[in-house]
């Protein structure tokens, strides 16, 4: 197969079909050319050349060699220049680039191909002998950092020591001469290290930095972004080998970075920086404040038409919003990079709706490509109570570099970050600034504070993309990492203590803010309905409280899914009845404790039939084993003894006599129901009582009761003969109906196996996917957290944790037979999903292809099933 492909120059092999094999970069760098976009000529070594290297242990492929010469060929023939000439010599950039965007993953070494003679080259090029040296001590810092590992602080501290020796502050006071000594040192500095000169030779140093490049793929770092990013099945990085233009050839000059769109709010119109007379990522390294692209557009106007002109183009051509690199050589423009730009869940929405009624992509195209679950997400996170009476005090403000609203204690490392989450504690993390080694740590920071860096910074554009809250380039604050404190000059925060942070608006508050839950704006309510014309899965909620059923209506749950009758039972003034009735000795006294919580029951059944008015709502009978609403201390056991008028023995022989070895897989669910039917009897006139009452007052009532736990179809029968009996019953005193359905959980392995057999029974399958992980699993859900779990996924045991993410190949087996099992027997059998699974998006697009009917999760993650499933369908 082909492993290099060229682009620009007239000869352009691919385009952005091609990302898997070109990478991200490559494919759209070809793509703009195809396009007529002015890119310099370059060429893209693929993911597979990269694959085949690490096949080869870490060896170049048969024939990478010659197909990079025909590479370097290309760029001489369109540049007219040579690798290695003394008069035209050609320099190249060599960039990494896989399919996903992985930001900071892989450094760009610039200017290569320079070298003792190319140098004097580059000064009679640019007319100025100073900055060729300069551009050549910068390419041998770069070169030896990225490429050879040698460590930047070396070169650092030779370009201090020069300074000092030459009395300078700034890098711009070193004279031509002053920089000449500087190679030399640079130089010295990398034989310290590597034991050899830099190579001079421009092919050896291609090679090299190829080698680096793809070596890079399996970097500590690459390996974290992506386990935290769920970047999976990607073979490897592209490499991207490109003329360098050069923006540091005086003020006509410059460099940029932009967004079609405001990344944070989606605002149309050009957002970014510009940096005159500068080079590659001066921009992003901070070395010098870069200017609003207002700086450009004022220094040379008829630059900054085509720029927008080229910008729209893209953003029409892509049908998003574009990030783009671009730079600016005596006065004409050359665009570098483009691809999706990163943004907040606020700016998804806000630019999906816009470019829907631009005209630029269609309905289906926007809920498809423009707006993920993860934005939908975001936008259901709390903010600050506005009033500003939220209990915290600012003491200072940066940039509001990722919006949202975070509280936590004040932590000053990314190991201090992780170790707190793992602690169970959250956290603000504090840095001077982010680099790729602080993934990790930022991923389990609720928020992140910078005291330097600007919008595109490392932690601003880490922060967006995960929409985790950000405040950047927080200049008011000098943050002491060593020390581990942080202080305005008024105020220390040390670590533990509490900050939250306004991403919006850049401020830093002292103390812990109070938070307020979010609503829906106008946007993501349009584009959830637009989700909602395609998605062929229903979303239905799992609520047990009246309120939470009105949240969830209001977030567009078509009914409840799972209503857990337990939570009744731990209110206030009942679970004294509840013990009642565990600890009676005979049916007589359960009854009358049953009693008790009859009207209890009913009035919290009628208010959620009322708040689900037309819409289904699906009750779980009583599920968890009975001990768990006994008090197991010394102090509750007597005031139970005390309150019931029996002796403290009898109530601890009770209590003793309900426990178990494995509660999980002990005395609970229907077989609860069926060793104490009166519980069922209780529960189901209960909910036929209220359902009565609620659809006199004019309700549209539809219950479902569902049977948690069944594993053979004998409960089954025995549960749904108990709710069938009360029905009629309640019916009858009542003298009216309701349609209702009584149906089971499937989350025994068992009644999956043999699904058939029950769905000749039940109405309805609702998958409880958590019970059914754990026991197909054989894994505790209570403690895989923190067992074995963790390390299962570090050494791939595990692709996902399944209690997160279902596991499609065994649980999700199991689900896909007995949906096709119940269907069989039983056509009208309705489908759905009641476990965790249910809101995520991963889990989602496995239910619809698996043909539920609907899934059912919390409140708040109703908006992202919604979403999730009309993705699956699209
Ligand atoms: P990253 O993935 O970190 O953005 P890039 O490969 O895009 O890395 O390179 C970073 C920057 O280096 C670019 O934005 C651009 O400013 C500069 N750069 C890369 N290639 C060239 C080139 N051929 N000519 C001039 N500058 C370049
Ligand atoms: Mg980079
Ligand atoms: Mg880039």
């Amino acid at each position: 197969p082909r492993r290099v492909y060229r682009f620009g120059g007239g000869h352009t092999d691919g385009d952005r079909s091609l990302k898997a094999l070109l990478g991200g970069k490559g494919a759209n760098l070809a793509e703009m050319s195809r396009l007529g976009l002015p890119v310099p000529p370059g060429f893209t070594v693929t993911t597979e050349a990269c694959a085949a290297f690490y096949d080869a242990g870490r060896e170049w492929p048969g024939g990478l060699d010659e197909e990079v010469e025909a590479g370097v060929a290309h760029l001489e023939a369109a540049t007219g220049r040579r690798f290695g000439d003394a008069r035209r010599p050609l320099l190249v950039s060599v960039r990494s680039g896989a399919a996903v965007s992985m930001p900071g993953m892989m450094d760009t070494v610039l200017d290569l191909g320079l070298n003792d003679r190319t140098v004097e080259a580059l000064a009679r090029a640019y007319g100025d002998e100073r900055s060729a040296w300069d551009a050549y001590r910068r390419f041998l810092d770069m070169f030896g950092d990225v490429v050879m590992g040698v460590p930047h602080a070396g070169f650092e501290t030779a370009l201090q020591g020069l300074k000092d020796e030459r009395g300078v502050t700034d890098d711009t006071d070193l004279d031509v001469v002053a920089l000449r000594d500087l190679v030399d040192r640079y130089k010295a500095v990398y034989r310290r290290h590597t034991g050899h000169m830099p190579p001079e030779d421009p092919r050896e140093q291609l090679r090299f930095a190829i080698d680096a490049v793809f070596g890079s793929w399996r970097s500590d770092r690459a390996i974290t972004y992506r386990r935290i990013n769920h970047i999976r099945g990607l073979v490897g990085t592209a490499v991207n080998v490109q003329a360098m233009v050069f923006g540091n050839h005086g003020e006509g000059s410059g460099t940029g970075v932009l967004f079609s769109r405001h990344p944070s709010t989606g605002a149309p119109g050009l957002f970014g920086e510009y940096l005159a007379n500068a080079q590659g990522e001066d921009v992003v390294a901070g070395i010098r404040t870069p200017q609003p692209l207002s700086a450009l557009r004022d220094a040379m106007p008829e630059v900054y038409v085509d720029l927008e002109a080229a910008v729209t183009r893209l953003e029409r051509h892509y049908g998003d919003m574009q990030d783009i690199e671009f730079t600016v050589e005596e006065g004409t423009l050359y665009l570098l990079q483009t691809r999706n730009g990163k943004r907040t869940g606020a700016a998804a929405v806000k630019i999906a709706t816009d470019l829907v009624r631009e005209g630029v992509v269609t309905k289906d195209r926007a809920v498809r490509d423009l707006v993920e679950p993860g934005h939908v997400d975001q936008l259901l996170h709390p903010r600050f109570a506005t009033d500003g009476d939220h209990g915290a005090t600012p003491i200072a403000k940066g940039l509001p570099a990722s919006p949202g609203a975070a509280v936590g204690k004040a932590v000053f490392s990314a190991e201090a970050a992780e170790a707190a989450k793992a602690a169970g504690d959250a956290v603000i993390l504090v840095r001077v600034e982010t680099s790729p080694e602080d993934v990790g740590g930022m991923h389990a920071a609720e928020g992140i504070l910078t005291s330097r860096g600007g919008m595109t910074s490392h932690a601003a554009v880490v922060a967006r993309g995960w929409g985790k809250p950000c405040v950047a380039g927080c200049d008011g604050i000098v943050v002491n990492e060593e020390r581990r404190h942080v202080t305005t000059g008024t105020v220390t925060v040390r670590e533990g203590d509490w900050l939250s942070l306004d991403g919006t608006t850049g401020e830093v508050l002292l103390g812990r803010a109070e938070l307020v839950p979010p609503g829906l704006s106008d946007d993501v309510t349009e584009v959830l309905a637009w989700a909602d014309e395609f998605r062929r899965l229903g979303v239905r909620a799992n609520a047990d409280q009246p309120a939470d059923a009105e949240q969830a209506r209001a977030f567009g749950a078509e009914g409840i899914g799972l209503c857990r009758t337990e939570h009744m039972f731990f209110e206030d003034g009942r679970i004294e009845a509840v013990r009642e009735m565990i600890l009676a000795e005979t049916e007589h006294d359960r009854r009358a404790a049953l009693d008790a919580l009859l009207p209890l029951q009913r009035g919290d059944f009628r208010a959620l039939f009322e708040a689900m008015d037309g819409l289904p709502v699906t009750v779980r009978l009583l599920d968890p084993p009975l001990h768990e609403f006994l008090p197991h201390d010394d102090a509750g056991v007597e005031a139970l003894a005390d309150r019931l008028g029996v002796s403290v023995g009898t109530v601890r022989r009770r209590v003793a006599a309900l426990r178990e070895q494995n509660p999980m897989l002990g005395h609970r669910g229907c077989r609860l129901g069926v060793t104490h039917p009166e519980i069922t009897e209780t529960q189901a006139r209960a909910l036929f009582e209220a359902a009565v009452e609620a659809a006199e007052a004019g309700a549209d009532v539809r219950p479902e009761v569902m049977v948690p736990l069944v594993g053979t179809v004998a409960e089954f029968r025995h549960q749904r003969a108990v709710v069938d009996e009360v029905a009629a019953a309640v019916f009858a005193e009542r003298g009216r109906t309701v349609p209702y359905l009584v149906g089971t959980m499937i989350e025994v392995p068992r009644a999956a196996l043999l699904a058939d057999a029950i769905a000749e029974e039940a109405a309805f399958f609702s998958f409880g996917t958590n019970d059914l992980t754990q026991m197909t699993f054989g894994y505790s859900r209570d403690d895989a957290g923190t067992g074995f779990l963790p390390q299962y996924l570090d050494a791939k045991i595990l692709p996902d944790d399944p209690f997160q993410t279902i596991d499609q190949e065994g649980v999700g087996l199991l689900v896909r037979n007995a949906a096709a099992l119940g269907r069989n027997a039983n056509p009208a059998l309705h489908l759905g999903v009641c476990g965790e699974h249910g809101g995520d998006p991963e889990s989602v697009a496995f239910f619809h292809e698996a043909g539920l009917d609907y899934v059912s999760c919390s409140p708040f993650r109703v908006p992202v099933a919604r979403l999730a499933a009309a993705q699956a369908a699209l």
